[in-house]
């Protein structure tokens, strides 16, 4: 080991890269990160973390006017994004300095530079060549933007984040888990919101029925759909809003363009030939169960493999990296029954298998619904139901899937899956008595 100047060289410092950084180092391994850009990653600089503060301060718009039928009297109130922005940004920066302090006080060097492999164990990081026995690849995945004439004119949520004012009218391509985030977002804060996507899908992989009450919900609430539209031209009018020509429509008028059509790893120009590594057709590190590339001593985790693009799936493949690699202890990551949700408005959650998938794989199956309109929408005259389904193997019982569409739904489903993950059966859920009064109960009444 003596031999190099470090034991791990970790590119990218993101959920996954401090993970495996900071609990290597805690085994004993001489560790150094590389990140050209901020340390925390999408999830803390420019993702789920600024998102969903967002959310929160997207939903006084609901509950301010739903507070008048709980007997408040609300004065006409007055947003004021620059507020929330500066907010938002500032506890941003906050968490990336308890980022930073946290590997700093696990010895963990950070270099703030583009580090690029040179071969197997040696690496160019800015202007320094360093040699490393083992290097970690986590440098996450980026925004992918149609390519049409004027899409320049477009931002991403990676800009969302820092706009000077909200738009009156934005169009959002693609409909999958950033466009309904923000569609919620921008709606609640007075945006005209138009979501355009090139099949008639949204959330692709959710359940049908819970995407469905997705759609009848947001178009309710007066956010508009383009199904089955490609995006053709953009067009800077003079007066600075954008003209978006898609087909199957009328042009879009609209003060901003934003694309959510998907994310595609991070791995231009990081010199992985040298290491005998060759992409996926997504464009993604091939690694296999320990997170190892092709080459012995190279691994990446995290979005730049696209297996799953979530945080706690880097986090925990970073870990199972650190300690099987350093700690003595190997293990891996189960990617079963990992949990997900949407925090679109009403959010939307779900664990293991949809209603079709499992059908597909096991014919026929059970599905417990309940559809019911919350006791707090009830009383705010608010007409939104919420839709929650159990799938159930047909013989053995066992709880295939939890899928749930209304308030707190992502907070509820975190425990649910737990008795997914368990293998727990429709009868364990019968047994348990309801909390009542809560929307969580419907969980364990469905007859
Ligand atoms: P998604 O994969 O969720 O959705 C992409 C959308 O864009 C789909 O509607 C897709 O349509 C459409 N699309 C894809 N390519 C094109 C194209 N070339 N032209 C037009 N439309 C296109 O991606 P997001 O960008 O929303 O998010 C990226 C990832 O980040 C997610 O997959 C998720 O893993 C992660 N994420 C997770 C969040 C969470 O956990 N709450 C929040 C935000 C992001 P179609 O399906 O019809 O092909």
């Amino acid at each position: 080991m003596a031999d190099y100047d470090y034991d791990l060289f970790v590119i990218g410092a993101g959920s996954g890269g401090t993970r495996a950084a900071r609990v290597s180092a805690a085994h004993g391994a001489r560790v150094a990160v590389a990140e050209e850009f901020r340390v925390g990653g999408t999830c803390v600089i420019r993702g789920c973390v600024p998102k969903k503060l967002l959310i929160y301060g997207a939903h006084f718009a609901e509950d301010l006017a739903d507070a008048r039928r709980f007997g408040w009297q609300v004065p006409e109130c007055d947003f004021s994004w620059p507020t929330l922005r500066d907010n938002v940004l500032s506890e941003v920066a906050r968490l990336e300095t308890i980022y930073s302090a946290t590997l700093a006080n696990n010895d963990v060097e950070i270099i703030k530079a583009r580090a690029t492999l040179l071969g197997p164990n040696t690496l160019k990081v800015g202007e320094r060549t360093v040699t490393s026995k083992l290097i970690l690849i986590a440098t996450g995945a980026t925004p992918d933007i149609p390519d049409f004439p004027g899409a320049e004119l477009g931002i991403t949520s990676n800009e969302a984040f820092e706009l000077p004012d909200v738009p009156k009218r934005i169009v959002i391509g693609g409909a999958g888990y950033i466009a309904n985030e923000f569609a919620g977002i921008f709606h609640q804060f007075g945006a005209h919101v138009t979501l355009v996507n090139r099949t008639d899908q949204i959330l692709r992989g959710y359940d049908e029925q819970i995407r469905d009450r997705l759609l009848q919900i947001s178009t309710a609430k007066g956010i508009d759909f383009k199904f089955h539209a490609n995006f053709q031209k953009a067009e800077k009018q003079e007066d600075g809003s954008l003209l978006v020509h898609i087909s199957g429509s009328d042009p879009l008028h609209c003060d901003m363009l934003m694309f959510a059509t998907g994310r595609r790893p991070n791995t231009a120009g990081l010199g992985l030939e040298t290491a005998g590594i060759v992409l996926n057709d997504r464009g993604a590190i091939p690694v296999d169960g320990d997170s190892k590339t092709v080459c012995d001593s190279v691994f990446a985790v995290g979005d730049v493999t696209d297996r799953i693009q979530l945080t706690p799936v880097a986090i925990r493949e970073g870990q199972a990296f650190a300690d099987t690699q350093f700690g003595g202890k190997p293990h891996r990551v189960d990617y079963a029954c990992v949990p997900s949700a949407v925090f679109s408005n009403p959010p939307l959650a779900g664990v293991g298998l949809t209603e079709s998938q499992a059908k597909g794989k096991f014919g026929a199956v059970k599905v417990y619904t309940s559809d019911f309109r919350p006791m707090k929408n009830v009383l705010a005259n608010r007409n939104e139901r919420a839709l929650y389904k159990l799938i159930v193997h047909a013989e053995t019982e066992k709880v295939l899937g939890i899928h749930m569409i209304g308030p707190e739904a992502p907070e509820i489903l975190q425990a649910a899956a737990i008795a997914v993950k368990a293998g727990l059966t429709k009868q364990a859920f019968d047994d348990t008595i309801a909390l009542h009064p809560s929307m969580a109960e419907e969980l364990v009444l469905m007859r």
